[in-house]
């Protein structure tokens, strides 16, 4: 078994999707090696923090202390990697979490701020799960931050050579909470060129409690401009997608026990709500290698 060991590692950049989504990249230690698909632990000090959040105080300033100071201890949290196996850096996807003792600290991250990271990754959210050949469909179904484990998946091109269809179906509640859409759009082009005979792709974005219509009156330029470039939105729940045949039918493809691997990651009641649609459909939990659905709740 790998030894675990506990590095410091740098932030290097970070994106602001939304008041409560980011992503960042810290550096990767030589010894973190993972497969797609897998998580490992990050920890963060706040009191080493550059801004950081003080205790009971609601207003994030690291320049204006308050009465109180910031906790100096290490919290630590697992994470699923967004960036792939090959690359250089590792890359997260976070949500705030309100009152979380850790991502409310790691909201304020800054580039140049130190994490801690357990170099052991865990998880079997991976392609190397199922017994090969692979069947002709992947099928990967997210919600929220749970789309990381998928665009790990989709940089490394054998997930490509793997499949002939790959399906990313990606749930958030807004069109801004959708991240990443400008990345998912090129994925094909960028991985999927560097494989042999690669599987064609089909993303599916989905949005629950908007509609294009919300969205057009709103005032910001570079939004509407990622906005412009994606698919038509689905607008229901994935289960009930694929229990009208909504989403097959986008898709232009069935689910079946012989043609499908189907991979789940998100919020744990759309975990649970689409393995047992998923299984009314005929699909099978995969166990040792066998069988058609894998799953990773994401809290
Ligand atoms: P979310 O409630 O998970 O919603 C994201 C998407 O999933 C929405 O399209 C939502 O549809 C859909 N969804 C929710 N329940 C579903 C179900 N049973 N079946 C199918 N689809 C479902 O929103 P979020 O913003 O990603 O996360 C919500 C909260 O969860 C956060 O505020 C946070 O506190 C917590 N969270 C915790 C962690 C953690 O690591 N502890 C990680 C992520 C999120 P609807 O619009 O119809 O609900």
């Amino acid at each position: 078994m790998t030894e675990t060991t506990v590095e410091t590692v740098k932030v290097l950049s970070k994106t602001t999707w939304t008041d409560t989504l980011f992503s960042f990249t810290v550096s990767r230690p030589d010894c973190c090696r993972f497969t797609a698909g897998q998580f490992v632990r990050l920890g963060v000090n706040p009191s080493k923090l550059k801004h950081y959040r003080y205790i009971n105080d609601s207003q994030a300033n690291g320049d204006q202390p308050v009465d109180n100071k910031p906790v100096d201890e290490e919290i630590f949290r697992a994470y699923s990697i967004v960036s792939s196996p090959y690359d250089e850096v590792l890359e997260f996807f976070s949500i705030v979490i309100p009152d979380g003792a850790f991502t409310s600290q790691l909201q304020y991250l800054q580039v140049g701020d130190e994490l801690l990271l357990k170099t052991t990754a865990f998880g079997f959210l991976t392609l190397a799960r199922y017994q090969q050949p692979a069947p002709k469909d992947l099928w990967l179904l997210a919600t929220g931050t749970g789309v990381a484990p998928f665009l790990s998946m989709l940089q490394d091109p054998a997930t490509w050579e793997s499949y002939q269809h790959i399906i990313l179906a990606y749930s958030a509640r807004t069109f801004s909470e959708l991240a990443y859409v400008d990345k998912i759009q090129s994925l094909a082009e960028d991985f999927g060129s560097l494989a042999d005979n690669p599987a064609k792709f089909t993303f599916v974005p989905i949005v629950t409690r908007e509609t294009e219509d919300d969205v057009k009156s709103i005032d910001n330029s570079l939004f509407l401009k990622e906005f412009s470039k994606l698919p038509k939105a689905l607008n229901k729940r994935i289960p009930e997608l694929l229990k009208t045949g909504e989403l097959q039918a986008r898709v232009g493809e069935s689910l079946d026990i012989s043609s499908t691997h189907a991979m789940l990651c998100g919020n744990p009641q759309m975990v649970e709500d689409t393995k047992e649609t998923l299984k009314s459909l005929g699909l099978v939990m995969n166990r040792r290698g066998e069988g058609n659905i894998a799953v990773e709740n994401y809290w």
